[in-house]
């Protein structure tokens, strides 16, 4: 259970951070153009938030993949926050998707 649980979180944090980082810019240029035609001129305030809160929110995101823990040596799992979801491994243990499922829980 600990093992597919923790595998369930990796999945999940990877598959946030993958959908924030494809969608975030047609998202914000959705959101401008919505606010340009709703206010008739875009706030500067909108730029700082849909552009430069970016890279804050893309960090935040990164650093809750990488906090994750290994159920098996208790160490964080992963060193950055960019890999396959498919080829995804402890960087300490070894520790593997397709090895977890297989495992007594
Ligand atoms: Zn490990």
């Amino acid at each position: 259970m600990e093992f597919i649980e923790f595998w369930r979180r990796v999945e999940r944090a990877h598959r946030v951070q993958t959908y924030f980082l494809i969608w975030w810019l047609p998202f914000s240029m959705g959101v401008l153009l919505l606010m340009a035609e709703t206010l008739e001129r875009i706030p500067q305030w909108a730029f700082f938030v849909l552009f430069w809160a970016w890279p804050v929110v893309g960090m935040l995101l990164a650093l809750r993949l990488t906090c994750l823990v290994c159920p098996q040596c208790g160490k964080r799992a992963f060193a950055h926050p960019r890999f396959r979801l498919s080829d995804a491994v402890c960087t300490h243990c070894g520790l593997r998707r397709s090895e977890s499922s297989s495992r007594p829980s």
